[in-house]
């Protein structure tokens, strides 16, 4: 296996998602160029409904650094971040989105036109440490931009209280002021009202979809979790609920006829934390094997429902609760989401990729490993590896702890 390698997909409508993503970008650009005023935001939180529903284009920086890394521009921006005094140690997202905007942005290098400049920065209030530096970076970066810095509390999901809810609310509301203010623009709350139905008919669609992964064999692997890409970029559109039921009908149709991924699965594996974006390829290594992974800890990310009766309120909530759903989420309550999935994906082994620039996914899998042993009877091995720099992954090292892995987790099921 070459040492950055694309993956290998098998389902026909995730083959579709590069015009998607490509659409998406271009659509950045010429936005852009129209005048349409483009917000640069973290990912997960109801401000992109907030978009979309005032006709106003956003941006997910986070989001880029996954196309980067696809694309080969991460070590010209690691360079950049580097030179700049940013440790390697820094999470990847952070230190390729600052090397991407201190340098040749839109060169005729950057594929489908590099990212419009903004024109208001949504700055975070909460999530990890680098999700909100990113944010503070644009901030210099940009200084023309109209910043909205949001004010909410992070707090546990099991801890949040009506008080919470009522004081995301009026952030809710303090942002559309801002964007009306700024932009010149209205909000049309019918509008909202059914750009928050889409988006919640887009959760359904996906929880439906990943629970066809249940079957054995799995119609589905990991190697085609880009597929999110609609739930980061899209939620509240139609181009999310038209791609997403395609993927569901073609899901459960393999499902239903028993077409799996390979031939004869032998081995249902979990990944946690996120995936190589520099090599999803690593997603099919484990299939000469009989290996297939079935789940991992991101898909959860996309699970939540929205209130489509209360649409601020379900913008508020799920602002709530995105990172701390992710990132900034207790080790007892992952362990307990990482040992549920793994039980109701009937899994036989799990992959803990210690991610050596995500320290907030990364903290806490000892106590996770230990406790799938113990409970489940589940064991793991540990990937080094990073989620954008590659060079902090040895492919050699890889290849050697899951072969070794596999071996043991196929010796154990034909005694
Ligand atoms: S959760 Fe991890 S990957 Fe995401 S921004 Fe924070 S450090 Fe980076």
């Amino acid at each position: 296996m070459e040492k950055t390698a694309k993956s290998k997909k098998r389902l026909s409508t995730a083959k579709e998602l590069n015009n998607i993503v490509a659409q998406f970008y271009l659509e950045g650009n010429d936005a852009k160029e129209k005048g349409v005023p483009v917000g640069w935001m973290p990912p997960m939180n109801g401000a992109i409904e907030i978009f979309y529903a005032m006709g106003l284009q956003p941006v997910f920086p986070e989001n880029w650094s996954p196309v980067c890394a696809a694309f080969g521009l991460t070590p010209n921006n690691f360079e950049i971040a580097e030179n700049m005094g940013f440790s390697r140690d820094l999470c990847g997202y952070l230190r390729n989105i600052t090397g991407y905007i201190y340098g040749d942005m839109n060169g005729e290098h950057v594929p489908l036109g590099g990212l419009p400049e903004p024109d208001i920065i949504l700055s975070a209030g909460g999530g990890c440490i680098p999700a909100m530096k990113i944010l503070h970076t644009l901030e210099r970066r940009f200084p023309d931009a109209n910043i909205f810095s949001a004010d909410l509390p992070q707090v546990p999901v099991t801890e949040i209280q009506q008080y919470h809810i009522d004081y995301a609310v009026k952030e809710m509301h303090r942002l559309i002021d801002f964007l009306c203010q700024v932009t010149g623009k209205t909000m049309d709350y019918d509008r909202l009202a059914e750009v928050v139905r889409i988006s919640d008919k887009a959760c359904e669609l996906w929880d439906k979809i990943m629970s066809y992964r249940k079957y054995v064999p799995t119609p589905f692997s990991a190697a085609e979790i880009g597929i999110m890409f609609v739930m980061v970029t899209r939620q509240g559109t139609r181009i999310a609920v038209d791609f997403l039921e395609k993927v569901l009908d073609e899901v459960k149709e393999r499902a239903k006829n028993g077409i799996g991924v390979i031939e004869d699965e032998k081995i249902r594996l979990f990944w946690d934390n996120i995936p190589l974006w520099y090599n999803m390829g690593i997603f099919n290594y484990f299939e000469k094997m009989g290996g297939v992974v079935v789940a991992e800890t991101y898909s959860a990310a996309w699970s939540m429902r929205l209130d489509v009766d209360d649409p601020i309120k379900a913008l508020a909530l799920k602002s709530l609760w995105s990172y701390p759903m992710v990132s900034c989420v207790s080790i007892e309550k992952r362990k307990e989401m990482v040992l549920k999935a793994c039980k109701e994906f009937k899994i036989d082994g799990a992959i803990f990729h210690s991610n050596k620039s995500c320290v907030p996914i990364t903290m806490g899998q000892s106590d996770i490993r230990r406790a799938l042993e113990k409970e489940l009877g589940i064991p793991s091995v540990v990937i080094d590896a990073d989620h954008m720099d590659d060079r902090n992954f040895s492919i050699a090292q890889f290849q050697t702890r899951v072969d070794a892995f596999m071996e043991m987790l196929l010796d154990s099921s034909h005694p």
